[in-house]
């Protein structure tokens, strides 16, 4: 049998990870570069809802998110400062896992499979033949003037009316769920406003919301793990299409859906997952790259592209401070508009 050809994975998130993975269960040579180091926190809702899970599955992987402790979630409320939505059943379930465990967990798995994992590693070399760019978001300064911003954090202390509580406001919104350990994940995504400064005062007091909002009441004897705390700035919320990239992309590294899905997780296991035969098949000499690359892109395209339409107007509707309340006012008494807006957004 002819020598299968290595293949080089470029960031170790969620889908370089999952990539990894595939490719080494299939006794593909891989490599993969992370710049940082595990275990780390990121700014992540850290609910995992969507046919991400299906990937997990087939992969062995759920299992070992379970073993990690990952949490079920089943229920969900939405709040605007004044109104809410009564606790409903999520038309599926999702999971939530802290990324610190998380990412962990697949770097060791990715190891144990023979995957050649090299941490502390950036990858300055230009992209080509047989290297996939699994690097994540692509960095924005501003979008159409505004400059957006994700934080989150840990608590403890929190009590929750539902498994996934979503609170919007004018500056943004913040999600929060149980994750493993027994804590609380608070995570939000905000603007800036113009000349506006945001320390690590002003981050906390975002993450808690205004006085005498939901969020503030929920939020009121929680205690925050201060190594947990995480920020990420220059956030881009606009889709791109994964046949407008000359390289072999998967995850964010595509495009970043809205975070208020919660599909990130599952758009980075998915496309993952969409790579992994045609890489196998390149490996194997069985393809050119030049076949290989826009193969992958066809399919990821094809697999997300009505999800970010839908996710685009989603978010457009929640991020609209005028629209907030006719939102929630919608998602309270529509059962049918509840359950249309989460099943076309993944
Ligand atoms: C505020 C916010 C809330 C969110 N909430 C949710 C949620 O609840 N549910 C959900 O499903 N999704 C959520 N997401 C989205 C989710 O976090 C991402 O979609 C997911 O992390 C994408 O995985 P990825 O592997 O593509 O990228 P990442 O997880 O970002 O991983 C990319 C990796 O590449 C590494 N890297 C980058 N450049 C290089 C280089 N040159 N060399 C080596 N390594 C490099 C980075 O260090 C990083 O580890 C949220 C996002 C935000 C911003």
């Amino acid at each position: 049998m002819a020598v299968m050809k290595s293949i080089t994975i470029v960031g170790g998130g969620l889908a370089g990870l999952t990539l990894g993975i595939g490719l080494r269960q299939r006794g593909v040579p891989a490599a993969l570069w992370e710049a940082g180091h595990y275990p780390r926190h990121r700014v992540c809702g850290e609910f995992i809802s969507g046919r991400g899970q299906e990937t997990l599955a087939r992969l062995g992987l759920r299992d070992l998110l379970k073993r990690a402790g990952a949490v079920g979630a089943d229920t969900a409320a939405f709040f605007s400062e004044t109104k809410s939505t009564p606790t409903r059943a999520l038309p599926s379930s999702a999971l939530c896992l802290s990324r610190f465990t998380l990412d962990a967990a697949l770097a060791k798995n990715f190891s144990e499979l023979g995957g050649e994992l090299s941490e502390g590693r950036r990858f300055a070399e230009n992209f080509g033949e047989g290297i996939v760019r699994a690097t994540g978001r692509r960095g924005q300064a501003k979008e159409n003037g505004t400059r957006w911003f994700g934080l989150k954090a840990h608590a403890s202390n929190v009590p929750l009316t539902a498994d996934l509580e979503m609170h919007i406001s004018p500056r943004g919104y913040v999600g929060l769920c149980r994750v493993n350990g027994g804590r609380v994940n608070v995570c939000g995504l905000f603007h800036r406003r113009a000349g506006e400064s945001v320390g690590p005062q002003n981050r906390r007091e975002l993450l808690r919301g205004p006085t005498g909002s939901p969020l503030h009441q929920r939020l009121a004897s929680a205690e925050f793990d201060e190594n947990s705390f995480c920020a990420v700035a220059g956030l881009s919320l606009r889709p791109y299409r994964a046949v407008a990239h000359v390289d072999c992309c998967i995850g964010d590294a595509i495009t970043m859906i809205p975070p208020v899905t919660g599909n990130g997780m599952s758009i980075a296991f998915e496309s993952a997952e969409l790579a992994i035969e045609p890489l196998v098949a390149w490996s194997r000499g069985e393809i050119s790259w030049a076949e290989t690359q826009p193969r992958i892109a066809r399919h990821c395209d094809a697999a997300f592209a009505r999800r970010l339409t839908w996710a685009k107007w989603l978010q457009r509707f929640v991020l609209t401070p005028s629209l907030q309340n006719v939102l929630v006012r919608f998602a309270a008494h529509s059962d049918w508009f509840w359950r249309m807006a989460f099943e076309k957004t993944r």
